[in-house]
């Protein structure tokens, strides 16, 4: 889809509710974010990064809380997509000490590539001249809750996406707000991805018992929209898995299997070089990792020379 027909299809998202007390919006070009409206006040589960659908977003929920505070905006990872809107937002961030790490280090070439997204909408590119990345104030290790209001707000971190990325869960109203390690109809964005860590966090969301989970892209669904996810990264894992027993280099590997893998989820056939790029960054990233799963369980023979040249192509 191009960005003018992303535009005309979605001017701008709409905010809606998903359980009591608490709401999501669907990015068009950020990640869906959400909120959980307690009696103390709001808690923001990422932030977006159009500003119009950050002040509509706030506007909604001080609309829908009778005007209550904003208390917290958690972050699931530390991508611009999450992260951005935050600044507008009068509130502390939470997330996991990596995606501080991160977010510490995004100087004028993030903003300016931020700035670049909307080249063909100076509507939105004018509200980005100036942006200011908020960093976490609370940082986290592996999970804690939030108790406001009478409602309880958990972060579990799990990895898999990114090094930093954490789930939300909302007991009370049986909702997981899962981050990007949810894309719903495109391919997982796998550039600093570890798998194993990935398909136990589904497998964590799918344990849940949650009746909603909010995906980090695409429609709000029930556990059941961990599967696609799942079944694909079990499939690059199986096949990576072969082609590394039978001794195939990464890029060998890559460019075999990318080819399979690219029909998974539609897309427009002018995307189709950027994606399949994409798709072998994520082969080659799995690669790795489980090269080195395999050595430890002495399923690969240990590192030789040979390594050398595989480097080299
Ligand atoms: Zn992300």
């Amino acid at each position: 889809m191009s960005q003018s027909e992303v535009r005309e299809e979605h001017p701008i998202a709409e905010p809606f509710p998903i359980a009591p007390g608490v709401y999501a919006m669907r990015g068009t070009r950020g990640a869906n974010v959400g909120a959980v409206v307690t009696d103390e006040g709001i808690i923001l589960i990422d932030t977006p990064l159009i500003p119009q659908e950050a002040w509509k977003w706030r506007d909604f929920l001080q609309e829908v809380s009778g005007g209550k505070p904003f208390l917290y905006i958690i972050n699931t990872d530390h991508h611009r997509g999450h992260i951005v809107g935050n600044m507008w937002f009068d509130c502390p961030v939470i997330a996991h000490h990596i995606a501080w790490r991160y977010m510490r280090g995004y100087r004028d070439n993030f903003k300016q590539r931020v700035r670049q997204l909307f080249k063909k909408q100076p509507e939105i590119q004018a509200h980005l001249q100036d942006i200011r990345i908020i960093l976490p104030e609370i940082t986290f290790q592996e999970k804690f809750a939030v108790f406001k209001g009478g409602r309880q707000v958990r972060v579990i971190h799990v990895g898999g996406h990114t090094p930093a990325t954490s789930i939300v869960y909302v007991p009370d109203a049986k909702v997981v707000f899962a981050g990007d390690l949810i894309s719903l109809g495109e391919h997982p964005f796998m550039t600093q991805a570890t798998s194993k860590a990935w398909l136990d966090g589904l497998t964590l969301i799918r344990r849940l018992h949650p009746e909603v989970v909010v995906p980090g892209h695409g429609d709000v669904g029930g556990p059941e929209i961990t599967e696609p996810i799942s079944k694909y990264l079990r499939y690059i894992r199986s096949h990576v898995r072969s082609h590394l027993k039978a001794g195939h280099s990464k890029v060998d590997t890559a460019n075999a299997l990318a080819p399979e893998l690219l029909p998974w989820f539609g897309i427009p056939k002018y995307r189709r070089p950027k994606i399949t790029q994409q798709i072998k960054q994520g082969i080659g990233k799995v690669y790795v990792e489980l090269e080195q799963e395999m050595r430890q369980k002495g399923e690969l023979p240990p590192r030789e020379e040979k390594s050398a040249s595989k480097e080299e192509k």
